[in-house]
């Protein structure tokens, strides 16, 4: 894969205590370093104007006045310093990098993939949370849409937190197609079966909130069966993944079970599906605590595009996350199984 990279992104200091640091993109560095046809690619920061295009105008000066005094906690989770501006839109020039890479060609073994920090899926239209300050998937999808080079997008979010934000910034738009798996009454709360879309965006949201302590067979189960389809019916002209790794099983902060090897069977999931649908694919780091597993997971990803057969799931479905696929077709006029 291409890896969009630059060190602007170690320079968001958020403190020894914190779980979300530059030692992240560290450690997937020394992963990826041990990998075959990995390149890295250093991508321009993003204009304002092109962050304004899916956040508030008040709120991107706020933030950047609130770096330029120095930063601190814009909320108890959620902290900068003066250089998180210059990292923020960097990281999400990366995305955009990445999107626009994807729709000029770059597939297969060139697929791009975006390793940018602060990551971006909980930041909402006028306000920064959950260590999040700009949308970067969402600017990506909207910056392409902006310039032509796509009509119709989809997001699929398999970080193990809902995407509030990038659902929210685009609930009511029918040209983005938002999905997400997570984790049920997870941090920050959202990402119901009912929550749909709404106007000309109804039924272009699509969430599957598994029950805590899902693992692969849960998660290709609700892709193929709730996933895949509708993104089929959507017919998307790129497909963004917001990759978060936190739904490892020895990632800290969550308890779902996917395993190293589930990050390749998603992966093979999403090259099906595009191959299918024939969309560019663009992927965008989004969480993942544990620097182990974290790193093993972008490298399970790259070697996946890199011609490695990913195993099938060990188990079956859970019996209540096959129901809750069902709630989630229902939802959808996707028929019964
Ligand atoms: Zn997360």
């Amino acid at each position: 894969m291409q890896f969009g990279y630059s060190e602007t992104c170690l320079d968001h200091d958020t403190g020894p205590r914190h779980p979300e640091t530059a030692d992240r993109l560290r450690a997937i560095r020394r992963g990826l370093a041990k990998r075959h046809g990995v390149e890295y690619v250093d991508a321009s920061p993003a204009e304002k104007s092109t962050v304004a295009a899916v956040h508030d105008d008040g709120y991107v000066d706020e933030f950047h006045e609130f770096c330029r005094d120095g930063g601190g906690n814009w909320d108890p989770d959620t902290v900068a310093v003066e250089a998180s501006w210059d990292a923020a839109l960097t990281s999400a020039g990366l995305a955009e990098w990445a999107a626009r890479a994807a729709l000029d060609g770059d597939d297969g073994r060139n697929t791009p993939f975006s390793l940018g920090r602060p990551p971006g899926h909980h930041a909402v239209e006028d306000d920064a949370m959950g260590f999040c300050f700009f949308n970067n998937a969402a600017v990506a999808a909207q910056a392409v849409i902006d310039d032509g080079l796509a009509e119709r997008v989809a997001i699929f979010d398999w970080d193990v937190h809902h995407g509030n934000g990038t659902q929210d910034i685009f609930y009511d738009r029918g040209d983005v197609f938002y999905t997400s798996i997570h984790e049920d009454g997870l941090y920050p709360g959202t990402g119901e079966v009912d929550e749909t879309g709404e106007g000309d965006g109804e039924g272009s949201t699509l969430n599957v909130p598994l029950h805590a302590g899902a693992g692969d067979a849960d998660y290709v189960y609700s892709f193929d069966e709730a996933i895949a389809p509708a993104v089929e019916r959507f017919d998307p002209d790129l497909f963004i993944v917001s990759a978060g790794f936190d739904a490892h099983r020895h990632d800290p902060i969550s308890r779902m079970r996917v395993s190293t090897e589930g990050y390749a069977m998603l992966t093979e999931c999403v090259q099906e599906l595009c191959e299918e649908t024939d969309a560019a694919i663009a992927f965008v780091l989004e969480g993942g605590y544990g620097l182990d597993t974290l790193s093993e997971g972008v490298a399970t990803v790259h070697e996946t595009f890199d011609g490695r057969i990913a195993m099938d799931p060990e188990e079956d479905p859970d019996e209540k996350n096959v129901e809750l696929v069902d709630d989630v077709r229902a939802a959808h006029g996707l028929g019964a199984k």
